[in-house]
């Protein structure tokens, strides 16, 4: 999953602490005296336990655990299992997403007036679901900007001189990566440019969503601009663009599990998504979400029927990597009255990012990035802020943007939030200062790559996260009523697309 916002740090030692958010418990507890506290109850070596099991099944099968293959299929039998073992009854939601894969490098080059090449990765990617092509053609740039974001090719007028057969050039900015590429396609386009707004670093890291018919690829800002200006000139710009990909449909499944006790029509769902992306084992991102998750699930019976008033429901999702199509298609498929059954959503993604900082996400939009989380979600972002503070932890702010599962809760108006620790973002120094760690160096380093295995989990703030997981969970499986007024929702919200993100993607 994503990355952290830097800007709006705030450290939060209890010394400063405003009256309010003082912790009611003592600082270590999430309970009352005696009352059973999950958080105590629930340890980091179970969670080692679970991220061991996921990191063999990983080396057994192909060094992965992604959607679609062996390495998945196994990790969800060994989710149900322990499931079962807890005493819950697991049920498997089977479910077909949009399949993409790149075979072998794409090229971007231009072939005239003069020659040049691009590299892939610094210049220019392709973006997820492009279509495959191998095209050489003149070039045709569509309504660039003078300055700032503009609107190119987000308007079907912007196409109106658009010369048939040419690559579409067009500028990062206010419509959807799909909105640009199906205009572009609308308009006889034969592959589409899309390159990053003024002011972004590297090439377009974006997905167009849904699988499309033409090569679409991503530059830098400085790319697109050269290839802006050659344009201009009228010297019979030409590019080469070469995508090769596949798509397809394939089937996976979520895993999903309701406690016993508790009402049915207030249910707390904690969700992770339990696919690793094709490049590494995923044991940070997100075998640590997924052990969180089977440690509280062993342990939640101990509550008893007075702690558990409202239902918990453990969510394992896949093919969250492809585009958060598990949680997507959960929240989507379920009927509107079972889905007004859910007071809230916690969604765990990377919990032990070894240059890590403890992340909550922004549900109250203070730190005006990202979104602002529907009504509730800023509760619970008090909630785990106030866990921490008690224990003198330090927490920053995680941008509500949509970058993980949450996202379709929050569209449907649910409230949302949980943690994170970090995945490609860069630690600031004001963060190294509070958390440890390396400043200008990302959170975790083997963020989507081979070397995120068990090594790669710093144990330690693992261990916090845990607690905050159980501590947090503990009192929502009580009492919902500073995130809901402990009532089902009364109102169903109108899905709002202010995301800028489906899972590692940007879509816009
Ligand atoms: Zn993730």
């Amino acid at each position: 999953m994503r990355k952290l916002l830097t800007g709006a740090f705030v450290a939060l030692p209890a010394a400063v602490l405003p009256a309010a958010l003082a912790p009611a418990a003592s600082p270590a507890s999430g309970a009352a005296p005696g009352r059973p506290d999950l958080a105590a109850l629930v340890t980091v070596r179970d969670a080692e336990a679970h991220l061991r099991a996921f990191q063999e099944i990983a080396d057994y099968n192909g060094g992965n655990r992604a959607a679609g293959t062996p390495g998945y299929d196994v990790s969800v039998n060994y989710v149900a299992g322990r499931l079962r073992k807890a005493g819950l009854t697991p049920t498997i939601q089977k479910f077909s997403y949009p399949y993409w894969a790149e075979r072998s490098d794409a090229v971007l080059a231009r072939t005239a007036p003069s020659r040049a090449s691009y590299r892939l990765g610094d210049d220019f990617v392709t973006l997820a679901y492009s279509g495959a092509g191998d095209v050489t053609a003149p070039v045709t740039a569509v309504d660039l900007p003078a300055r700032g974001e503009g609107t190119s090719g987000c308007e079907k007028d912007d196409f109106r001189s658009f010369r048939k057969g040419s690559i579409a050039l067009v500028q990062r900015g206010t419509c959807t990566f799909e909105t640009k590429a199906d205009r572009a396609r609308a308009a006889g386009a034969s592959a589409v440019v899309v390159f990053n707004g003024p002011g972004e670093r590297g090439p377009v890291r974006g997905t167009v969503n849904r699988p499309a018919a033409l090569p679409v690829v991503g530059p830098s800002h400085a790319v697109g601009v050269a290839l802006a200006r050659a344009a201009a000139r009228g010297g019979g710009l030409r590019l080469r663009v070469r995508t090769d990909t596949v798509q397809g449909r394939r089937t996976t499944s979520n895993v999903i599990a309701d406690t016993e006790q508790g009402r049915a029509d207030n249910v707390v769902l904690l969700g992770a998504h339990l696919d690793s992306v094709p490049d590494g084992p995923g044991i940070n991102d997100n075998g640590t979400g997924a052990a969180a998750l089977l440690a509280i699930a062993a342990k939640i019976e101990k509550l008893g029927d007075a702690g558990l008033r409202n239902r918990v429901r453990f969510a394992f999702w896949g093919a969250e990597e492809e585009g958060l199509r598990g949680s997507a298609h959960y929240v989507t498929s379920l009927p509107q009255s079972r889905r007004r059954q859910i007071a809230l959503n916690l969604n765990f993604d990377m919990l032990g990012s070894s240059n890590g900082v403890r992340g909550v996400y922004d549900g109250d939009g203070s730190s005006r990035a990202g979104v602002r989380g529907p009504a509730g979600s800023g509760a619970i972002e008090r909630m785990f802020r106030r866990y921490f503070a008690g224990r003198r932890l330090p927490t920053a702010e995680s941008e509500f943007n949509g970058r993980s599962d949450y996202g379709p809760f929050i569209e449907h108006g649910i409230p949302s939030g949980g943690i994170e620790t970090g995945a490609d973002g860069v630690k600031t120094a004001a963060e190294a200062k509070a958390f440890g760690g390396r400043a200008g160096k990302v959170y975790d380093p083997c963020y989507h790559s081979r070397c995120d295995r068990l090594r790669n989990v710093d144990l330690k703030l693992l261990d916090t996260s845990l607690d905050g997981v159980a501590y947090v969970t503990q009192h929502l499986a009580r009492t919902t009523v500073a995130v809901n007024g402990g009532a089902r929702l009364g109102a169903v919200r109108t899905p709002s697309s202010g995301l800028d993100r489906r899972g590692p993607y940007l879509v816009r």
